[in-house]
């Protein structure tokens, strides 16, 4: 099958045949009909995360059931499926207390070092299925816990979505933050997971919703998301504007972005005693210096760092689907181009530009 593989660490994707197994155990094989580009894939590949190359990304991803292993019990051959790199494990403390965003044995849903390899090169060589998806590729073999059936009715790409980009964005707003009705609300980053927060913050009814991004076509896009207000952080201060704008700073402050001066902006431009939630993905070692006295003890506020949108994905998944198909939910406009798997370095490419939403693989020529 073709398959798109990171053979060193920021040298991109190349377009290989390799070879995947038959599914054992609880194991599922996917055909693959949609896979999101999210920056995280970006960052596993151009950071080195320790995943042993050569290795397959991709973790956004829609598709059908095409094969289940033996112990399988959730899932048909069939059935319309999205998946996700939330791995939970069903049996751990967290996962017993409705924390599987917690889970404490994530290794176990994926095969064991010394086990066959899920994908291989023809000539036997290894190739890592990356956060137990590795799903830029024809076909995915998959643990039916990273796997939520969906609605016939919600088209591929949409479906895809759902697996990263809205668990991970709304979630953050409706299960980590959860924001009440005329909470303010800021976003950094109004990318893939930044609109969706955007899309939290309408559903939670906030009052303030304010999207800040450097990009003037993701700031018009924000407003189809639902933000009340835009700041062009190119254009002066951002944690100024957001103070004016709120009268003092936002309760709920996320920021998607994954550096060191967006992350200081978004811890002061949190109201006293308000929440700076932590979602975009930083580099292997970074750090960010705050002012402890200035920026945290006296205004009194706390710092979160968010893991996939606290999600449960049984839960959150169908009723994102429902949300959509209601006509509650914008999934639509998040995807700003459908392209070819041979095309993957260029939606990267255009993602590192930060001119795009979302582009979906949909076709694998
Ligand atoms: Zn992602
Ligand atoms: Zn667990």
């Amino acid at each position: 099958m073709r398959a798109a593989v990171v053979n060193a660490i920021g040298a991109g994707f190349d377009i290989e045949d390799i070879e995947i197994d038959v599914p054992l155990g609880r194991e599922v094989l996917v055909e693959v009909k949609a896979v999101g580009l999210c920056h995280s894939d970006l960052h596993f590949a151009e950071h080195d995360f320790g995943n042993p190359l050569p290795a397959v990304l991709g973790h956004e991803l829609a598709g059908v059931v095409a094969a289940v292993g033996p112990e399988v019990s959730e899932v048909l051959i069939g059935q319309r499926v999205v998946g996700s790199l939330v791995r939970w494990c069903g049996t751990c403390e967290n996962c017993t207390n409705d924390l599987s965003y917690r889970c404490t044995q994530r290794h176990t849903l994926v095969r064991a070092a010394g086990d066959a390899p899920r994908l291989r090169r023809a000539d036997g060589t290894a190739v890592t299925a990356a956060m137990g998806t590795a799903a830029f590729a024809e076909y995915a073999l998959i643990h039916e816990n990273q796997l939520v059936v969906v609605p016939e009715a919600l088209p591929f790409a949409q479906a895809a979505l759902l697996g990263c980009s809205t668990i991970t964005g709304a979630g953050a707003v409706l299960n980590t933050a959860t924001v009440s009705p005329g909470d303010s609300v800021a976003v950094i980053g109004c990318g893939g997971v930044g609109l969706n927060v955007l899309s939290g913050a309408l559903l939670a009814q906030a009052g303030t919703i304010i999207a800040i991004d450097t990009q003037p076509a993701k700031l018009e896009l924000a407003r189809e998301f639902g933000a009340t207000h835009v700041v062009d952080a190119s254009q002066g201060d951002p944690v100024q504007a957001v103070r004016e704008i709120t009268g003092g700073g936002a309760k709920h402050v996320f920021e998607v972005v994954g550096i060191e001066a967006t992350t200081l902006q978004a811890v002061r431009m949190t109201a006293t005693g308000g929440t700076a939630y932590l979602v975009g993905l930083h580099r292997p070692g970074s750090t960010t210096t705050l002012d402890m006295m200035a920026d945290v003890l006296a205004p009194q506020r706390t710092i979160v760092g968010v893991y996939m949108g606290s999600a449960d994905i049984r839960v959150d998944i169908p009723r994102y689907a429902e949300l959509y198909l209601d006509g509650k939910l914008n999934l639509d406009s998040l995807i700003s181009r459908q392209i070819k798997l041979s095309e993957i370095n260029d939606g990267f490419d255009e993602m590192r530009r930060g001119s795009a939403a979302r582009s979906v693989i949909t076709a694998w020529d």
